[in-house]
């Protein structure tokens, strides 16, 4: 039964488990955003892969398009080689792209992690520019992988890898709720440009000249913190005239997540490489670097790797990134998200626990707080972890899976699939505002 196969994960797999420690479920079936254990429990799926189920679980077009490989007799493990399943894919991806980047663009697939995607844009910027720094910024995440650790700014997860770092200069990100500067909104986004600028234009400034500056459109695991338009399109400005590349991390942002195809097409920003993994696979794993042919300097050879053509991935992704274009879903997940986003702003008037909601499309962050403490002098409260891991146990009682992030895991993420009905976005509100309820309680 169920509870005996939890026993033996917890007995024989590492204690790095992350999702399933909070998670005590054994899925066997799913379908759109329904995920069921094994103990005959429904839930509402508001993780869905870390955010890479666009079209949800299973949905028919994925599953038609890997059944239709298998029944292909094409052979399975390709390595790099050219295929019909891979050329559909890279057409598909191409037709996404903004089209500055896609008429000059080359495509490097990467194994089958967002991190690996990571690596391989670190490399990439640094072999051609001949330079070793990096920028990047406060409350990134990139990966748990070398280079794309040392990008990441949890301090606690790079230390524990002997503080994994080389040549980093960690930038601020603006964060409305929490402006480092002070301020907030429009101004707060210009003290970080302006940070920005003159850390690089310092000769004293002590940073390593920059390989390549790597951005998320909308930060996920800091907490779901979407860059301002002017602010991105101030850091393409500012990269672009100082010859350094712009990589911009789309892992979690794109295929329509954010209401756009892809996070950097709200600022109109085109970006030097874009990392893509997550949704691009359609449930399968699937990673790959885009980017401008000016980049690609590297030698036959140069960037290798045994699994880099997942058939049945390329075939779900070119699905997947046909259906959200064809519907366009990125749309749908604009207005739903504003929605639901308005509804939730209304429940904060409610729950004094609720300090920002947040976020673009259907990436929406809640962030609990505690409203029994002080505030700072900037009219902020602290943040609440214990609150927060209360709400998604809370959640999970009525049948709702959120996850957390942030600085201090105090903030809810709803990551839904962008097919999800108006009623189900009901149901999903409906149980998140009883869980903060009881959570409060
Ligand atoms: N970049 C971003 C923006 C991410 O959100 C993630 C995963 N949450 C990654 C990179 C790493 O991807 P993976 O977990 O597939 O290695």
């Amino acid at each position: 039964g169920p509870a005996a196969i939890l026993g033996r994960q917890a007995a024989r797999e590492s204690a790095a488990r992350t999702y399933a420690t909070s998670l005590p479920i054994v899925p066997v079936r799913a379908r759109g955003m329904m995920i069921e254990g094994a103990d005959g429990r429904r839930y509402l799926d508001c993780l869905t892969g870390a955010g890479s189920l666009a079209l949800g679980h299973n949905h028919p077009v994925v599953l038609e398009a890997i059944r239709a490989v298998l029944d292909s007799g094409a052979p399975l493990h390709t390595l790099d080689l050219a295929t019909p399943v891979k050329d559909a894919f890279t057409t598909a991806l191409f037709e996404t792209l903004p089209p500055e980047l896609a008429d000059h663009a080359r495509v490097q697939f990467c194994g089958p992690a967002g991190t690996d995607a990571v690596e391989a844009a670190v490399k990439l910027v640094r072999t051609a520019t001949g330079r070793g720094g990096l920028l990047a910024f406060t409350g990134a995440y990139h990966g748990m992988t070398s280079a794309a650790l040392a990008v990441t700014a949890d301090t606690e997860a790079r230390s524990a890898a002997g503080g994994a770092d080389s040549g980093v200069t960690r930038l601020p990100y603006p964060y409305d709720y929490r402006c480092p500067f002070g301020v907030g909104g429009t101004q707060g986004a210009r003290l970080a440009t302006r940070w920005t600028t003159s850390l690089l234009d310092d000769p004293k400034g002590g940073i390593q000249p920059p390989a390549g500056m790597i951005v998320e459109p909308v930060q996920g695991e800091g907490g779901v913190i979407p860059a301002p338009d002017a602010w991105l399109r101030d850091m393409r400005r500012v990269t672009a005239e100082r010859g350094i590349p712009l990589i911009a991390d789309e892992v979690q942002t794109g295929v329509g997540r954010t209401g756009t195809f892809w996070g950097v097409d709200h600022a109109g920003v085109v970006p030097d490489v874009m990392v893509l993994s997550k949704a691009i696979g359609g449930s399968l794993p699937l990673a790959v670097i885009v980017y401008r042919e000016e980049l690609d300097v590297w030698r036959p050879g140069a960037h290798a790797g045994t699994f880099r053509g997942n058939q049945l991935a390329m075939a779900a992704g070119t699905a997947t990134l046909r259906y959200v274009a064809a519907n366009n879903l990125a749309h749908r997940a604009d207005v739903l998200g504003a929605r639901m986003t308005t509804r939730l702003r209304g429940l904060a008037a409610h729950y004094p626990g609720i300090g920002d909601v947040r976020g673009r499309g259907l990436m929406i962050g809640v962030e609990l707080v505690d409203a029994e403490a002080d505030r700072d002098e900037y009219g902020a409260l602290p943040a609440a972890p214990r609150l927060a891991a209360a709400v998604r146990a809370e959640a999970l009682r009525r049948g709702l899976i959120v996850e957390l992030g942030g600085r201090h895991s105090a903030v809810v993420r709803l990551l839904p699939p962008l097919t999800i009905t108006d009623e189900q976005a009901e149901a999903v509100l409906d149980r998140l505002s009883d869980a903060i309820a009881a959570a409060e309680r």
